[in-house]
């Protein structure tokens, strides 16, 4: 087993702390490069790059977690490395090989190995890739270049309390369209949820649960997760839309569930 850094795991938020590695990888003229580890969190990039403008970009959450006998794993990153691909046709952005994802994911847990928290406390090792258009551009259309990269933070639950229960309200605005980016994973749904995000927390809850954004009837999804529930005969429920983000949480679980749409 390797050191572990000097964290308090137990307390840990979601926060960003730097880490040591990240990995990067440019596309221009067609391609992406070989990619390559660097120490630099900053980047360098157009003032008119069209991610700053126009929302050009999207992004993916992944964790790699230390098991019982001191390995680490990563999550279906197969899947993570799919749905980037999807949310980059829907923002004309260039694709990345399933192949280059998982390498770089690989890349920046090794490097980074002493920050995945060890097995037992609750901590894992999140992962963030990205996608973001960059290069000169001024009018509406896709960046002339594009930059992927993947830095990875140590975290603790999502929510507050980890496992304990958590209230929600309903928002009155929407994160997304009937047949807008809602089920893309790209920056401009989370600009949008911004607001109603701090308006629930305000009046004391964890987050907000979004309705179909067509009629406003129904339940969509909780801000950064999808929803379901247990019905009192044990059916595992959860809704259908264009406009839901495609959770891989979620179809795991109806995998192995036998699931009834509503
Ligand atoms: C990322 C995300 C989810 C959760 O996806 P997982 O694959 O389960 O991590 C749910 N809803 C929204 C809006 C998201 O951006």
């Amino acid at each position: 087993m390797s050191k572990t850094a000097n964290i308090d795991w137990a307390t840990l938020g979601f926060s960003y702390i730097k880490t040591d590695l990240r990995y990067v990888s440019y596309w221009k003229d067609g391609k992406w490069d070989n990619g390559a580890l660097v120490e630099d969190n900053k980047l360098s990039i157009s003032e008119a790059s069209t991610s700053l403008h126009y929302g050009q970009q999207c992004f993916e959450g992944l964790k790699a977690y230390r098991t019982k006998d001191g390995s680490i794993q990563l999550f279906r990153p197969d899947q993570n490395a799919k749905r980037m691909n999807s949310s980059c046709r829907r923002i004309l952005m260039p694709e990345i090989s399933e192949e280059q994802f998982i390498d770089a994911c690989v890349q920046v847990v090794k490097a980074n190995e002493h920050f995945v928290p060890p097995y037992g406390t609750g901590a894992t090792l999140y992962l963030r890739p990205f996608i973001i258009g960059i290069g000169d551009n001024l009018g509406v259309k896709p960046a002339p270049e594009f930059l992927f990269s993947v830095f990875c933070v140590p975290v603790g639950p999502y929510f507050k309390g980890g496992m304990a229960p958590v209230n929600f309200t309903i928002a009155d605005m929407d994160r997304a369209a009937p047949y807008g980016t809602g089920a893309a994973k790209v920056g401009g749904n989370y600009a949008g949820s911004l607001l109603p995000h701090e308006e629930a927390v305000k009046a004391g809850y964890a987050d907000c649960i979004y309705l179909d954004p067509a009629t406003h009837t129904k339940i969509e999804e909780v801000g950064a997760a999808n929803f379901f529930g247990i019905t009192k005969d044990n059916k595992f429920v959860t809704p259908k839309s264009p406009s839901i983000l495609p959770s891989i949480t979620k179809y795991s679980l109806m995998h192995i569930a036998e699931t009834t749409w509503i």
